[in-house]
């Protein structure tokens, strides 16, 4: 009980402390981090009534309405009694949705003149976590402001250098590569958009599709299978509900005028039927629907328009009206599934061509649950008429990449290095027996060159390069993932961290936590380095280890942190986001010790002051992520050699700077950081206290010191049998 106290009050005077820390962070309130915005932002037909359209149009003095498909609002400056358009105004979110590292929009007011000169651009919200707590959000407006001036149809693209290829390269921000790639995409695809509808940049119209005379009759798993009809499913956790088997809307849908489409799901007569009541440049889909909610939308109403649904094809999208809509009667093909809701639906639009992919798009509110906010989401699915109906085949379409993907080309030299170093530090530790056999207690080399080789790269590299320090906020993210919905694209976008995990889960399952937390973590090593260097030039004597009996008490408060932050972030991942500054990685490598808060920054001098007395004070007591690495330590396959004497044998434990071996000589692997000490005595048999009295029994007795037992080091110690002898 007594303990159970301690421990409690451990824990709470950890996140009393932290909490202090947290207390004086700068004006969060005021950024743009999760600010709340008008309810209506998307739907308000007066935009400029409630965000600041002048800041990014300055000069002007009215604004219209919404208007437009993608929709934007005009300008005005007035002037000698008239009214004269100076420019566009739009909403990043009402023409893309492009997420950021966060997985949600930055949403972003832009300003453009009727010229295409980007005139203002204010970000109104975001969620990113680094401009919450590491680079300040200042890095962000300096970044958006550098399209100020630059003309909407130049190619813009972050990085220098790319100019011999007509880039205009912008400066991108470090650390936060996936933001700023994102960013570029939104800014520069709704200025497009906008610059397209207005006719500032000319839209070279598109061949319209050809048919081949293909012509057969498919039954529906034929169609689905070859991909003439597509499946869209939202699931209600995608839109902040809770999880649920039947899916929120599950649609099917396909392009009727395709002859062999169209035949095979309205019959020949359904078929000719609606292509007779078709126009030149007029298109059908059906969409077929099962799922607890509709997609046509409860608001619609005769006259209104279908606000659930739309085409999207590059940067136009195409919404339904009732005069758009026809009834679908029946699925003529054979093996249809049964469905609740139907529509075929008109595209009427001369700029459409089903030669080329469109997307179906589904809109909805999601519910933020965090913030009880609303937030417009879409989930689209790509249709594109095959190739075999097409007279001359697809045509060629450059797709841009998605923001991970260019991540990954961008830094393929650094990713390539990294990997490599991470397979050399697995190869390394694979091949510790042979490493251990050639080291002895009093020259340790062979292990610890590569040993202290890794820690400078994974300070010096990986951390201050790469900034690719995992932290508990990871593990925190993928639990959210697992909870509400897995999104690949969220940890693609940081290839590092990506590859680094993959790295930590192999070698947690095989080896345990040691390899990662021991070798390759910039905060461990720092620490450790610190540690060692403090030794060697002399400040041995102050060095010192907790007690065990404390030890033993105190590993556990890093579990304690862990588990608190696990459980406030079911509830507030904002919160827990803030409480996870209990790893001091941010202020040491991502942001830098001089560039933040001085709470933040004394925070880490005291660890790492700490670390010059005692060995990863950080890493034993108050790690949330070690904690989370350390749990399936446990049922790692493969261990540190033990023989039979250790139980009684204490050598190995004195010499264990993580105190993971314990009064019985047992090693606990959640605790033990892999430096491998006690495997080099293991195989001493000059100090290894077992071994080395067989040796000199064996000296004694005129036998052979070899040979050793068959893995090639472990010499037997029980005694050799007299006859034998
Ligand atoms: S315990 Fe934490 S800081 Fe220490 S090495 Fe492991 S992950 Fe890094
Ligand atoms: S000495 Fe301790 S930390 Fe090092 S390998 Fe052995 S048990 Fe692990």
């Amino acid at each position: 009980m007594k303990s159970l106290s301690a421990l409690r009050s451990l824990i709470a005077g950890t996140f009393l402390a932290v909490a202090g820390l947290l207390s004086p962070l700068p004006a969060a309130a005021q950024s743009a981090y999760e600010a709340p915005l008008p309810a209506d932002i998307n739907t308000n037909p007066d935009l400029c009534a409630s965000l600041p359209c002048q800041e990014v149009m300055p000069g002007a003095d009215s604004f219209s309405e919404r208007m437009g498909k993608p929709t934007y609002v005009e300008a005005y400056r007035t002037g000698n009694g008239d009214k004269q358009l100076v420019g566009y105004v739009f909403l990043s979110t009402d023409i893309v949705d492009i997420p950021a590292y966060s997985g949600k929009p930055v949403i972003t007011l832009i300003g453009m003149d009727t010229q295409g000169i980007i005139t203002g651009t204010k970000i109104l919200r975001h969620s990113e976590p680094i401009l919450l707590l590491g680079i300040p959000e200042s890095v962000l407006t300096k970044f958006v402001n550098q399209y100020l001036g630059k003309y909407v149809g130049d190619k813009i693209e972050i990085g220098k250098g790319r100019d011999e290829e007509g880039y205009i390269g912008l400066d991108a921000i470090t650390g936060a590569t996936v933001t700023v790639i994102a960013q570029n995409q939104v800014v520069m695809r709704s200025g497009v958009a906008i610059a397209r509808q207005v006719g500032i940049l000319k839209v070279e119209p598109k061949p319209a599709i050809r048919f081949s005379a293909l012509d057969e009759k498919l039954d529906w798993n034929q169609l689905v299978k070859e991909g003439s009809v597509q499946r869209l499913t939202v699931k209600p956790e995608q839109l902040g509900m809770a999880r649920d088997s039947q899916p929120y809307v599950d649609m099917h849908f396909g392009y009727l005028n395709t002859p062999s489409v169209g035949k095979s799901v309205l019959g020949d007569g359904g078929y000719r039927n609606l292509m007779s009541r078709l126009g030149p440049d007029e298109h059908a889909i059906f969409i077929v629907s099962n799922g607890s909610d509709t997609f046509k939308g409860s608001g619609f109403v005769r006259g209104g328009i279908f606000d659930r649904v739309q085409v999207g094809q590059d940067m136009d999208a195409y919404t339904f009206r009732d005069l758009d809509y026809l009834p679908l009667w029946g699925l003529e093909a054979a093996g249809a599934p049964s469905y609740k809701e139907s529509a075929i639906f008109v595209i009427r639009d001369p700029g459409f061509s089903a030669a080329y992919p469109w997307k179906l798009v589904f809109l909805a509110n999601k519910l933020d649950r965090e913030t009880g906010h609303r937030d417009f989401v879409s989930f689209d699915r790509e249709y594109w008429v095959l190739d075999k109906y097409q007279e001359a085949g697809r045509p060629t379409v450059v797709k841009p990449d998605a923001p991970w993907v260019r991540v990954w080309k961008m830094r393929a030299l650094e990713i390539g290095l990294f990997a490599a170093l991470l397979v050399a530090v697995a190869v390394v530790y694979a091949s510790r027996d042979a490493l251990t056999r050639r080291s002895t207690r009093k020259n340790k080399w062979p292990v610890n060159a590569f040993k202290y080789t890794f820690w400078v790269i994974s300070i010096g590299f990986v951390g201050f390069g790469l900034l690719a320090q995992p932290s508990i906020t990871q593990v925190l993210t993928w639990f959210h993932s697992l909870l509400f919905k897995w999104e690949w694209e969220l940890f693609l976008t940081d290839p590092f961290i990506f590859l680094f995990w993959i790295f930590i889960i192999l070698t947690t399952f095989v080896w345990g936590r040691g390899l990662f937390c021991g070798w390759m973590c910039p905060f461990g090593s720092l620490s450790e380095l610190i540690y060692k260097v403090s030794g060697a030039i002399g400040l041995k004597r102050f060095q010192f280890a907790l007690p065990m009996k404390w030890h033993n008490r105190l590993k556990w408060v890093k579990y304690g942190v862990f588990f608190v932050l696990l459980a406030v972030s079911v509830f507030s991942m904002g919160l827990a986001e803030k409480l996870a500054e209990v790893e001091p990685f941010k202020t040491t490598f991502l942001v830098g010790m001089f560039n933040r808060a001085w709470p933040y920054t004394l925070f880490v001098a005291v660890l790492l002051g700490l670390s010059i007395f005692i060995e990863r004070p950080f890493c034993k007591y108050l790690c949330p992520l070690g904690a989370s690495l350390a749990m399936p330590s446990t049922f790692r396959w493969f261990g540190l050699k033990r023989k039979q004497e250790c139980n009684s044998c204490k050598a190995c434990a004195v010499g264990c700077g993580s105190l993971a071996i314990d009064e019985h000589g047992r090693i606990d692997h959640r605790e033990c950081m892999h430096c491998l000490d006690c495997m080099i005595l293991y195989t001493d048999e000059h100090a290894c206290p077992p071994l080395a009295q067989e040796r000199k029994r064996r000296t004694k007795a005129g036998l052979p010191l070899t040979p050793i037992g068959k893995d090639g080091y472990y010499i037997p110690i029980k005694p050799v049998p007299a006859a034998k002898a």
